[in-house]
């Protein structure tokens, strides 16, 4: 698996020793190429020992992409360390290598260079000590930025997965079936089990390939979509007696007494949203969830025209055209003020979103 056997950056409070200085890098003075994909090759060959890691509250695009980063690694003959600011939710444990992810909310570590997979920017990583490092960003959000040594953004990816697989044919390895697993997952969640997101036919030709390498797409569909506990439901029930609509947006909310009620975890609100989205003529889902520290999360969704990215960008947030997010301070209702405040700005400064509130 993916992982050298000790694991310098793993520590869960911060010390004074990551301070230190990180040492050089192969990398250090190396022309490489301005082909995004050819420089990430030359890196990965270049370098010996890699820290990969994704965003906080990481979904099934980030799991899965920095397994298959990890295994690509590990088959180029290099030492990789998978590293994760939160636990990887129950959904994608049963993925392979999920184990060797490493929660830590702080790195360091003799690293040639540390891979970003799915951050448009160093702070979605919420882990600290990374900005001495030699940075590789591979991202495919619409308010991706160049934030690293090396970026490659690519919005027309429907998972940053993707671009993993386009990197395991540019340097010849063999997709595994457990490389397979993973890349299938981060299609299939990011897309929402093909139903939205940079999907067309390349999409499905990609899965066509997964499955043929030996993902099991009824095994992976029924651990992400088939395998949910009790406080998810309950959690899901609690937010859709909260259904609200006006007009083209439909809003959905629970407490943070709902959440501890249930006993449900953060990951269980992951696709909450969808269930406002599903409302025939509506163009906007809300989902808000209260946290503890008096702040509220926003996950925003459409199936319109209306570039949700956007919005969430004016809040603090980012994401995609169709599925982005946000924390604004609280309570709810202050924060639902907000994000209809900045919705009715972009319905007014956008002709394509004209209709939104009409
Ligand atoms: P979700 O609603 O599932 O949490 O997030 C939807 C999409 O928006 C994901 O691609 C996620 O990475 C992005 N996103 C969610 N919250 C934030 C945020 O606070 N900042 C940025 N930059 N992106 C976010
Ligand atoms: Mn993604």
């Amino acid at each position: 698996m993916p992982t050298s056997d000790t694991n310098p950056a793993i520590e869960t409070t911060p010390s004074k020793s990551a301070e230190a200085p990180r040492g050089r890098s192969a990398l250090d003075g190396v022309a490489l190429p301005d082909d995004p994909v050819a420089a990430i090759l030359e890196v990965l060959r270049r370098g010996e020992r890699f820290l990969v890691c994704s965003h906080s509250r990481p979904d099934g695009d980030a799991v899965g992409s920095m397994l298959a980063m990890g295994m690509l690694l590990q088959q180029m003959g290099k030492r990789a360390d998978l590293v994760s600011a939160d636990r990887i939710p129950a959904t994608y444990r049963n993925l392979p290598g999920a184990e060797f992810i490493r929660s830590t909310l702080r790195v360091h570590g003799p690293y040639d260079a540390v891979i970003l997979l799915e951050c448009d920017a160093l702070d979605r990583t919420r882990l600290l000590g990374l900005e001495p490092f030699f940075l590789v960003n591979i991202d495919h959000h619409i308010s991706g930025r160049n934030f690293a040594r090396v970026n490659w953004i690519d919005c027309s990816a429907a998972s940053v997965g993707e671009l993993v697989h386009r990197l395991v044919l540019a340097a010849g390895a063999t997709l595994t079936a457990e490389m397979a697993t993973c890349l299938y997952t981060t299609i299939l969640t990011d897309t929402g089990g093909f139903c939205y997101g940079a999907l067309d036919a390349s999409t499905f030709s990609l899965a066509h390939q997964l499955v043929q390498a030996g993902a099991d797409p009824i095994r992976i569909a029924r651990d992400v979509y088939f395998s949910t506990n009790i406080s998810r439901l309950l959690l899901l029930g609690t937010a859709l007696r909260h259904l609200k609509r006006e007009s083209r947006v439909a809003w959905l909310w629970v407490t943070h007494e709902d959440v501890l009620r249930t006993c449900a975890a953060e990951e269980d609100c992951e696709g909450i949203v969808n269930y406002a989205l599903a409302v025939a003529g509506i163009e906007v889902a809300i989902f808000l969830r209260e946290l503890p520290e008096h702040r509220v999360r926003l996950s925003l969704r459409s199936k319109g025209k209306v570039n949700v990215a956007a919005v969430a960008e004016q809040l603090g947030g980012g994401g995609h055209e169709n599925a982005a997010g946000c924390t604004l301070d609280g309570p709810l209702d202050r924060a639902l003020d907000e994000i209809f405040a900045a919705l009715r700005d972009y319905a007014s400064s956008f002709p394509r979103a004209a209709g939104l509130f009409s």
